[in-house]
C-alpha cells in the first residue's frame, strides 16, 4: 500500500469512528428529540444509503464477472466457489449452535414478559423450495431493478463463464470491456464512500435516540446475550480461522476491518457495506479477483450474526412462553437457520422476517417476534457487523490458499 493511500484510509477510519461515537453520545443526550431526528437527520442518512444502493448492483454484477474472467480458468473459479460455500455453511451452522448454547446457558436471566396481546403478522411466508427457485432470474434486468442480489450473482456467473468459453480474440475484448466498466463503478463507489462519516452519523443518531430507553429496559438481558455470542463467534471462531487458514494475525485482521465494521454497525446492511468491505480486504492484501467474487456472495448468503440472533431469540421467545425446547427442536433450528441465512437479504431487518420461518419450523408461536421487534435494529447492528466480518474471513482465507497454490 502506498503511504498516500495509507494516510487516506486512516483518515477515513478516524472520521467514521468520530461520527460513530458522536452519534452514540448525542443520540443518548437527545432522546427527547427523536421525532426531530427522524424527520430531519435520518433523511440525510437515507440519501447516503440510496447512493450506496445505486452503486452496489453494478458493482456486484461487474465485479463478479471480473473476478471470474480474470481467473481465466473455470476449474479455479469452481474450486474457490465450492470452498467458499462449504466454509460459509459450516461457520453459519457453528454460529447458530453458539446462539442456542448461549441462549440456553443464560435462559435464567431472561425476564418474564407478558405474552398475551402479542401480534405479529408474517409478511412473506417463504418455503425452502421457493427460496431455491427464486435464486434463478427469469428476466435479465429485473434482478438489477429489484436489487435481488442472489439473482444478480447467478446472472453474473452465467455471463462470466460464457466469456471464458467464447473465441479467444473476442474474449480478450470482452475482458477489457468488463475491466473498464469495473474501474468506472469502483471509482464512483470510492467517491460515494467519502461521504460515509456523514452517512454513519445521520443513520445512527435517530436509532440511538429512539432505542436508548429500551436498551436499558427489560430487554437488556436478551440483547446482552446476543452481543456476547456475537463477540465470542467473532473473536474466537474468526480469529481461529483467520490464523490457521488465512495465515494472518487476527489483530491485524480486525484492525484492517475497522472501517467496514463501523459502517456495518451503523447501516445494518451487509450489501450496503459491501464496497467498503471490499476495500478493507484488498488493503489487507486479499486478491482482488477473490474479493470481488467471495464478498458479494457472502453479503448475500452468509449470515453468521443473523444465525446467532435467531438461536438466541428462539430460546428467548420459547422461555417467555414457558416452553422448553427439545434437542430435536434445536437440531431443526440449526438446519432451518442455516438455510434461512441463504434467503436472508443483506438489508436492515430481513433477519427478523426469517426468524418467523425458524420459529415455524419448530412450532413456536410466531407472534413471539413482537417481543423483540421493537429493538430489532439494535440486534441488527451487531448481527450485520458479524455477517460482514465472516465474509471478509473467507476472502482472506481464499486469497491465502490461492497464493500458496501459485507458489
Ligand atoms: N441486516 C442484516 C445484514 O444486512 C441481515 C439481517 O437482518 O439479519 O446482514
Amino acid at each position: 500500500m502506498t503511504e498516500n493511500k495509507k494516510v487516506k484510509k486512516s483518515k477515513l477510519t478516524r472520521n467514521i469512528f468520530i461520527a460513530l461515537i458522536s452519534a452514540i453520545v448525542l443520540g443518548l443526550l437527545l432522546q427527547s428529540q427523536s421525532e426531530f431526528l427522524n424527520l430531519y437527520i435520518k433523511p440525510i442518512g437515507d440519501i447516503f444509503l440510496n447512493l450506496i444502493k445505486f452503486i452496489v448492483t453494478p458493482i456486484v454484477f461487474f465485479s463478479i464477472i471480473g473476478g471470474i474472467v480474470s481467473m481465466r480458468d473455470i476449474k479455479k473459479v469452481g474450486e474457490v466457489g465450492v470452498f467458499t460455500i462449504i466454509y460459509y455453511f459450516f461457520t453459519t451452522a457453528f454460529a447458530i449452535v453458539i446462539g442456542l448454547g448461549f441462549g440456553n446457558i443464560f435462559k435464567g436471566i431472561f425476564p418474564v414478559i407478558g405474552t398475551s396481546n402479542l401480534e405479529f403478522e408474517v409478511q412473506d411466508k417463504v418455503s425452502f423450495m421457493d427460496t431455491i427457485v427464486n435464486i434463478f432470474p427469469k428476466n435479465f434486468l429485473a434482478p438489477m431493478y429489484e436489487a435481488n442480489m442472489l439473482q444478480i450473482i447467478v446472472g453474473a456467473i452465467i455471463v462470466g463463464f460464457s466469456i471464458l468459453v467464447i473465441d479467444k480474440l473476442k474474449q480478450e475484448k470482452a475482458i477489457g470491456a468488463v475491466e473498464i466498466l469495473n474501474e468506472i463503478f469502483m471509482k464512483a463507489m470510492e467517491l460515494i464512500l467519502r461521504l460515509s462519516p456523514i452517512g454513519v452519523f445521520c443513520l445512527l443518531i435517530p436509532v440511538i435516540a429512539e432505542n436508548g430507553p429500551m436498551i436499558i429496559g427489560s430487554l437488556a438481558s436478551v440483547l446482552l446475550v446476543a452481543y456476547l455470542a456475537y463477540l465470542v463467534h467473532g473473536l474466537v471462531v474468526y480469529s481461529f480461522t483467520i490464523k490457521t487458514l488465512g495465515h494472518l494475525n487476527p489483530i491485524e485482521f480486525f484492525k484492517g476491518m475497522l472501517p467496514a465494521i463501523m459502517f456495518a454497525f451503523s447501516s445494518a446492511s451487509s450489501v450496503g457495506t459491501l464496497p467498503i468491505n471490499m476495500k478493507c480486504c484488498e488493503e489487507m492484501g486479499a486478491n482482488k479477483d477473490v474479493t470481488s467474487f467471495v464478498l458479494p456472495l457472502g453479503a448475500t448468503i452468509n449470515m453468521d450474526g443473523t444465525a446467532i440472533y435467531q438461536g438466541v431469540c428462539a430460546i428467548f421467545i420459547a422461555s417467555c412462553y414457558g416452553i422448553d425446547l427439545t434437542l430435536g427442536q434445536m437440531v431443526s433450528i440449526v438446519l432451518t437457520a442455516t438455510l434461512a441465512s441463504i434467503g436472508t437479504a443483506g438489508v436492515p431487518g430481513s433477519g427478523m422476517i426469517m426468524l418467523a420461518m425458524v420459529l415455524q419450523s419448530v412450532n413456536l408461536p410466531v407472534e413471539g417476534i413482537a417481543l423483540v421487534a421493537g429493538i430489532d435494529r439494535i440486534f441488527d447492528m451487531g448481527r450485520t457487523t458479524l455477517n460482514i466480518t465472516g465474509d471478509a474471513t473467507a476472502a482472506i482465507i481464499n486469497s491465502n490458499r490461492l497464493r500458496k497454490k501459485e507458489r
